[in-house]
């Protein structure tokens, strides 16, 4: 979707989807694979058996689902990275912000697309890394500045993830909604990144039920702001700041059954607000809408400068392969088809 706003350069919202692949414990449970990946961009759901049955669902509505690009099981960090974030990254030094959300349902893959492992780094680390080696292959005289910030937001509480204490408060300055006190944090190398980062999502809330397991209602946002001064022909100094913002989803599977109903209704229902707004936000951008209500939760208040707009958006849809979670699936590549 091309988004044209007050005719200032459109931004984009471009729909990914990555399967992730059948765990060893699914394929001992006798679990089968529900997802077919064609072409890189077709994604066929099917509870057939027959490996060749999806090709009969072709003409069936709402089994049949075309992205920007689907990834299948066995795809790569580093493609997965370079087909959704590089461009972004590019972006990021012209000046201009951008987002990537990874959206599905709890052990979906989303953590293990963001942060990865530290064998195979997902799209956080893989971002920070390309932005390094661009900046040293453009630059030598050190007028480049990298910060990161790394923070969550649990029933529309903000923590900061790099400096766990009392919870964060939001509030509107110059530069837009910030969170005030929110650690900034100074990177010179990839090196660093990645051990904050994990150590960051050690900090990320867990069910008390669940101790040792991430909560699937934490939303997790890693912001890279990138400034930098140089001179243009005339000797002026120019400033350019572009943000970055990667998100790894609370779990979609809560906010599905309810998609429907209206935010007030859903107060105290354990419901993820901000999922719903998130999706309430995306929605209003691809149906051209001028009114983004941005105001209906943390997530979105912190990424309004980061969504819509100028910006562009990468959204990647993770799902699992398994006829167990076919519902799931459906509901996440339904939420994703919408976003386009
Ligand atoms: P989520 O964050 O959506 O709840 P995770 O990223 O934690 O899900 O993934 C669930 C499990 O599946 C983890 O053990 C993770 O390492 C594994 N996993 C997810 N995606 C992949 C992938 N593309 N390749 C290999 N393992 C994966
Ligand atoms: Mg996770």
């Amino acid at each position: 979707t091309v988004l044209e706003k007050n005719g200032a350069s459109g931004s984009r919202i471009l729909v990914f989807v990555r399967l992730r692949p059948m765990a060893r414990k699914e394929r001992e449970a006798g679990l089968r694979c529900c997802v077919r990946i064609v072409n890189r961009r077709d994604v066929y759901l099917t509870e057939f058996a027959n490996e060749n049955d999806y090709l009969r669902l072709k003409r069936l509505r709402g089994r049949h689902f075309t992205f920007d690009a689907a990834f299948p099981d066995a795809t790569s960090q580093s493609e997965v990275y370079s087909t959704t974030t590089a461009d972004l990254v590019e972006q990021v030094l012209q000046g201009r912000n951008g987002s990537v959300f990874c959206y599905g349902a709890t052990g979906a893959g989303k953590t293990y697309t963001m942060l990865g492992t530290v064998e195979n780094p997902g799209v956080m680390v893989l971002a920070i890394k390309d932005l390094f080696t661009k900046i040293r292959q453009r630059s030598c005289d050190g007028n480049h500045v990298v910060h990161l910030s790394y923070l969550e937001v649990y029933n529309e509480t903000v923590r900061d993830l790099l400096s766990p204490g009392r919870p964060l408060v939001l509030r509107e300055d110059k530069q837009g909604i910030v969170a005030a006190g929110l650690t900034h944090y100074r990177a010179y190398s990839t090196d660093e990144v990645m051990a904050l980062l994990q150590q960051g999502n050690q900090n990320r809330t867990t069910e008390p039920t669940r101790a040792n397991e991430t909560s699937s209602r934490s939303h997790a946002i890693l912001q890279v702001v990138v400034e930098y001064r140089f001179r243009d022909a005339s000797m002026n100094v120019i400033q350019r700041v572009g943000k970055l913002s990667l998100i790894d989803l609370a779990g979609s599977e809560r906010a599905l059954a309810t998609d429907q109903r209206t935010l007030r209704s859903l107060e105290g229902a354990n419901i993820n607000r901000s999922l719903l707004a998130l999706s309430s936000c995306i929605n209003a951008l691809v149906e051209g809408k001028k009114h983004i209500p941005y105001r209906n939760s943390k997530l979105t208040q912190l990424l309004k400068d980061s969504l819509g707009g100028a910006c562009n958006t990468a959204m990647i849809a993770n799902i699992g392969p398994s006829n167990l979670s076919f519902g799931e699936t459906q509901n996440t590549l339904h939420w994703a088809d919408r976003a386009k």
